[in-house]
């Protein structure tokens, strides 16, 4: 058990280790995709915006410097005739040349052109970013803002540029009264989509390999728990019949040391009674024997069924009435109900005598009270024989395990009602043999309903068993 444990956990602790090996490497993938990404898309910007110079100048910028010129020349004016020249002027200046760069620009639809028709994604977000800005005078220059003094205005944060993206492109005009330095950026909308679609196979087979690694625990918790109940069942199973041997076998043991008693040889009557005994117990030990052996006869298949045609009414009949017979002490009532449309069917006799002897067995025994059975056969197309009792019931868990070799119905004390748990196996086996089946529908307190339903035509002789 404690190895058992062991197992689950380094198990358990083994997926946890691979499933973190997997989020890291398909993360490590996912990185390098993008980056790949972004590299390739670079150099294609790049060779796209080199075009569009060749081909055609500064073209996408070149209205935009004139205006700007103008407004530099405005600017100049203004601080010629008033003395403006602070942070919050320069300030609200670039603001403004940033603005007219993003909103008169032409280079991104230029851009686009040129990736559609080099069928490349053309989605994409751009960015203007001045890195410097200053107005010419005849003799002077006035420096109104160069990103090396960009900590006392956060101006390029206030732009919203990704962090890790670096430019494609530096650009610089300079003008009759200003000049200018920004740098061109690029975001593509469809990246991640990309980038995902690209590292799809690696990432449905990491989901596969997790999927796969998952179930294989689940079978093997599965088995481990299975090991275990059948591992009880064994360990239950030794302790009842080792119980069921032992009493014959002490009481036979008690008996033959008082014959050994001279005395005791005298008396004809006490030598009987004690014979007699040794014959009960001695029969006793054969029946569990037999029971076992049986038991390896069904698990190999060697039984086989010794169907014919029998009148349904008077053979269940017969059961019944050799069943009040036997269990005449208890107080036992059995009550019959038939309902006959067809009055033959092919059964193995005997085997069908032992099932319902199991059941009929089993409500006497599992009942605190008098018992009280109802046995009701149905013979139509098929044979449904129900077998009713009010005993103690079985829980709907129990109900599910009752029919399996070996089981019994933990009650505490396994020995307080004797048993092996084979009677309801056996009556599966046979019912499976005739081609049926078995169920049981049981409130515990209140009694429990066997129903077997068996074909009601066979083969006449020798089928074998299924199992
Ligand atoms: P056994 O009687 O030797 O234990 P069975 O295979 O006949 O083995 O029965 C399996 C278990 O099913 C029993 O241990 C008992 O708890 C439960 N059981 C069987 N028949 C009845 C019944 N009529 N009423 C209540 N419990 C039953």
């Amino acid at each position: 058990m404690k190895k058992s444990l062991t197992i689950l956990l380094l198990t358990v602790v083994s997926i946890l280790v691979l499933t973190g090996i997997e989020v890291i490497l398909v993360r490590k993938i996912y990185l390098l995709s993008t980056e790949k990404f972004d590299y390739r898309y670079r150099e294609i910007v790049q060779k796209g915006l080199f075009f569009i110079e060749k081909r055609s100048g500064n073209r996408g910028l070149d209205e935009t410097y004139k205006f700007l010129d103008v407004v530099s020349a405005g600017y100049m004016n203004v601080l010629r005739s008033k003395d403006v020249d602070t942070l919050s002027f320069r300030q609200q200046v670039l603001e403004q040349y940033q603005k007219t760069l993003v909103k008169d620009q032409k280079l991104d639809e230029y851009l686009k052109q040129y990736l559609e028709k080099m069928g490349e994604p053309a989605g994409f977000r751009s960015y203007f970013r001045i890195t410097d800005l200053v107005f010419l005078e005849e003799t002077s220059v006035l420096s109104i803002y160069n990103e090396a003094d960009d900590s006392d205005w956060n101006f390029s944060k206030s732009l919203g540029v990704p962090g890790e993206q670096k430019p494609v492109n530096h650009y610089g005009f300079t003008g009759n009264n200003f000049s200018i330095g920004f740098d061109y950026y690029i975001d593509f909308s469809q990246k991640k989509e990309i980038v995902l679609q690209q590292i799809a196979g690696s990432l449905v087979l990491a989901i596969l390999a997790l999927v796969a690694v998952g179930f294989m625990f689940i079978f093997t918790l599965r088995n481990l728990l299975e090991e275990r109940r059948l591992s009880q069942l064994k360990t239950d199973f030794i302790n009842n019949m080792t119980h069921e041997l032992k009493t014959p076998l002490s009481t036979i043991s008690v008996a033959t040391r008082t014959l050994e008693n001279d005395s005791i040889l005298d008396d004809r009557l006490k030598t009987r009674e004690t014979v007699s005994v040794i014959h009960r117990q001695n029969r006793q030990l054969t029946k569990q024997i037999n029971h076992l052996l049986e038991i390896s006869m069904w698990e190999r298949k060697q039984f086989s069924l010794e169907r014919k045609e029998i009148e349904v009414e008077p053979f269940f009949a017969g059961i019944a009435e050799a069943f009040r017979w036997e269990c005449k002490e208890s107080g036992c009532a059995v009550e019959e109900k038939y309902s006959i449309k067809t009055p033959t069917a092919y059964l193995d006799e005997v085997q069908l005598t032992i099932a319902l002897h199991n059941l009929f067995i089993n409500a006497v025994k599992y009942n605190l009270g008098e018992p009280h059975i109802l046995l009701e056969v149905v013979c139509e197309d098929r044979l449904k024989i129900m077998v009713t009792d009010n005993g103690i019931g079985i829980s709907r868990e129990d109900q599910k395990h009752i029919f399996d070799k070996f089981y019994r119905v933990h009650t505490g004390n396994i020995h307080k009602i004797k048993g092996l748990g084979l009677g309801l196996f056996y009556v599966k086996q046979i019912a499976e043999a005739h081609g049926g089946s078995i169920d049981v529908s049981s409130h515990p307190g209140k009694g429990s309903t066997f129903v077997l339903n068996l074909p009601v035509h066979g083969k006449s002789q020798h089928s074998s068993g299924r199992r």
